[in-house]
């Protein structure tokens, strides 16, 4: 498995739980991008289905939507809720 890498060096960075139809958090995703490159770098685990996967992917604009290879459903990267 790849090594994170350090903060420092991406200019993007999201560790987040992903909620399926039901709103349970059953998968996850670390995303980012390190600086100079334009593809984003995820490890994503469906939350729908439960499959592991590790990509390279361009994302053009946000919201970032990373597809599941197996089960085919886009998975949003939406906004994190801000804190009061
Ligand atoms: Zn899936």
């Amino acid at each position: 498995m790849t090594d994170f890498p350090n903060i420092n060096d991406t200019n993007y960075f999201t560790n987040r739980t992903l909620d399926n139809e039901k709103g349970e958090p059953t998968g996850k995703i670390v995303m980012w991008r390190i600086r100079g490159e334009e593809e984003f770098h995820y490890i994503l685990k469906c939350p729908f289905c439960g499959h592991d996967q590790e990509k390279k992917e361009l994302f053009p604009r946000k919201p970032y939507r990373p597809r599941c290879e197996k089960c085919n459903k886009s998975i949003l990267i939406a906004k994190l809720k801000k804190k009061k």
